[in-house]
């Protein structure tokens, strides 16, 4: 089936005084594919996320979200898109249930929180505030709000920082789920096999420049062709797994 683009950033540029942070770099992201952005601290991930996102002024160059020009209309832009909020952006008087209600107020988008919470396992919450969540229900939360305007596109910025590998792995079905009802999303992390598991393509970005981009499996082929051979695993199995096998994949987290 033909791909469609629905981000297109070209030649994009972002200097900060005289430092250039983003020098000129060229993707697409196509409709309804797990998109990540990966590359070191200080790469330039966040601040083209910021520039697409519309949150960040851009130095040059062009981007283009659903067909959307961001120079004519990044308002537009706002509207189809969902971004997690940092923990700040989370009145701390209001619980979960109020939360949503007032994010269903400000994008004119009736939700119904119940069924959001239930969605997303934090429906024994709703009467919680944000900062009595563990980690991974605060992550759950805040994909949760990304979805109140019924955005084409989300995009999470290291959802699973910090989480234990139960709450990853539950993160990571929750995020599946996201697009097979059929969201774009574009993601950072500086997890590998975090990448490998989620990700149909990624970027490989350093000192402001795309280095790779291709799926998981073709960047690993693309780098075994070229003659890398990993030494040799001896065990069946790792750490995590011997964790995981131990404590039960369930979450943990009450
Ligand atoms: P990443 O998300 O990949 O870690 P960033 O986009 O946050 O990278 O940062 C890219 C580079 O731009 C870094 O060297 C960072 O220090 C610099 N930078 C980011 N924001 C600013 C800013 N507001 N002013 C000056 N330099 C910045």
């Amino acid at each position: 089936m033909e791909k469609r683009t629905i981000i297109t950033v070209k030649d994009l540029v972002k200097q900060y005084g005289d430092f250039t942070a983003v020098k000129g770099i060229s993707f697409e992201v196509y409709e309804n594919e797990i998109f990540g952005l990966l590359g070191p601290n200080g790469a330039g991930k966040s601040t083209t996320l910021e520039i697409i996102e519309t949150l960040r002024d851009k130095t040059s160059g062009q981007v283009m979200v659903d067909g959307m020009d961001l120079d004519k209309d990044p308002n537009g832009i706002k509207k189809i898109i969902g971004v997690q909020l940092q923990s700040s952006g989370y009145y701390p008087n209001l619980n979960l249930t109020e939360l949503i209600d007032l994010f269903s107020g400000l994008y004119n988008q009736p939700v119904d929180p119940k069924e959001l919470l239930q969605r997303f396992n934090l429906e024994d919450k709703a009467t919680a505030k944000y900062k009595q969540l563990s980690g991974g229900q605060k992550q759950r939360f805040s994909i949760a709000t990304t979805l109140i305007n019924k955005p084409k596109i989300i995009f999470l910025d290291e959802p699973t920082t910090g989480l234990d590998p139960q709450a990853r792995r539950n993160l990571w079905e929750l995020i599946q789920l996201v697009r097979s009802q059929g969201t774009t999303v574009v993601i950072t992390t500086h997890y590998m096999d975090e990448a490998e598991f989620l990700c149909d393509r990624c970027a490989i970005v350093d000192k402001g420049e795309i280095i790779a981009i291709n799926s998981p499996d073709a960047l690993i082929d693309n780098l075994v062709a070229g003659g890398f051979e990993r030494q040799k695993e001896v065990k069946q199995a790792n750490l995590e797994d011997v964790f995981l096998h131990m404590t039960g994949r369930a979450l943990r987290e009450e």
